[in-house]
């Protein structure tokens, strides 16, 4: 029987949307392969995992309080031996402990990929290239395989009244583990830009990183689902951080709404955001590239647009 294991990511008891997005994605896998899938959670969000997944293991990080790439797949190495497929979002953690996984258990790997088929039998996985304008088919092969599925591929999915007990695995904690001490992960109201389902993202339009608190105000405005994200040279002066930074080389979002302010729209940048909903643009030059690609544009001094907008969102007007 096909077995899919899903490595959650976790902030603190609560799973990560993403999570619950390849959560999704594993049980349609499971469904059309004829198998069944599992997850494996710290012990902590082990009583949110049980109300999605059929199959359980926590493991207990015995009081360290984040567990990094390293620690991740060092416990993943011991469980991921008895699935077939193993699962995780592509984010920043996601990748990172996949590429380890791979070369760790020497096991084919297709990262950042956006769904699946089955053909004979056999998963292929769907994996954009060229920034969205090509689609390859990914067949993976070998007895264990590994996925990473790009954030807001699949919808999240939903919480049921069933809660499925955690059944605790047995890790071995090796030296690397017992080496490292505590890691805290910073920590934001905000939603991680990859998951939010409104991103505002400012280029060097806005001239330096004392100007940002224009575009804080409109994400003030638009509530709590807004995140903030930048264009890469941004990142690159250290004006924001490299978290932020989207595109190719950088995140791939996909929100309902990008709101991409002062940023030219580089086929680089564009690479990162073609998956979002709706676009809307803001800049002064009404030759920017960036107006090729969104659903709305306003031509204007973005110092004088933005926080016009974000009144008029405050007033509902
Ligand atoms: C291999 C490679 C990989 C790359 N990867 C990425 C990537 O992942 N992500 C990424 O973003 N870039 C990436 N780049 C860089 C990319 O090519 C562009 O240089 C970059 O995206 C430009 O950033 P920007 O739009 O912020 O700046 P600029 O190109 O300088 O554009 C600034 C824009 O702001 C507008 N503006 C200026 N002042 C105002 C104002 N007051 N009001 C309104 N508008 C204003 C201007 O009209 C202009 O359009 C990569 C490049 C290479 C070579």
């Amino acid at each position: 029987m096909f077995k899919v294991l899903v490595i959650a990511e976790s902030s603190g008891d609560r799973l990560s949307v993403s999570t619950l997005e390849v959560c999704r994605a594993a049980s349609e896998l499971s469904v059309r392969l004829g198998g069944h899938w599992g997850m494996l959670v710290d012990h902590r969000a082990a009583e949110d995992a049980g109300v999605v997944a059929p199959e359980v293991s926590s493991f207990d990080l015995q009081g360290i309080a984040y567990a990094g790439p390293e620690m991740l797949t060092d416990i993943a190495a011991q469980v991921a031996k008895a699935a077939d497929l193993v699962i995780m979002p592509a984010t920043s953690t996601g990748k990172d402990v996949m590429g380890r996984l791979a070369q760790t258990l020497d096991a084919p790997l297709a990262q950042d990929c956006t769904g699946f088929e089955v053909i004979a039998g056999r998963p292929v996985f769907k994996r954009a290239l060229y920034g969205g304008k090509v689609t390859a088919n990914v067949k993976l092969s070998g007895e264990l395989t590994l996925v990473s599925f790009r954030p807001r591929s699949y919808a999240p999915i939903p919480l049921s009244d069933e809660v499925t007990k955690a059944r605790p695995c047995k890790v071995r904690f090796s030296e690397l583990m017992a080496a490292v001490t505590l890691q805290e992960k910073a920590s934001s109201e905000r939603p991680d830009v990859t998951e939010a389902s409104i991103v505002v993202s400012g280029g060097r339009g806005l001239q330096g990183p004392e100007n940002w608190h224009v575009l804080e105000d409109l994400l003030d405005a638009l509530g709590p689902d807004a995140a903030l994200a930048c264009s890469r040279p941004v990142s690159d002066e250290n004006w924001r951080p490299h978290s932020e930074h989207v595109g190719q080389t950088g995140r791939a979002v996909a929100p309902d709404l990008y709101i991409a302010v002062g940023i030219s729209g580089a086929t680089q940048h564009v690479a990162g955001i073609a998956r979002s909903k709706c676009i809307l643009a803001i800049n002064k030059d009404p030759a920017a590239p960036i107006f090729k690609v969104a659903d709305y544009g306003i031509i204007g001094d973005l110092f004088e647009v933005v926080p016009a907008l974000a009144a008029a969102i405050r007033s509902g007007t």
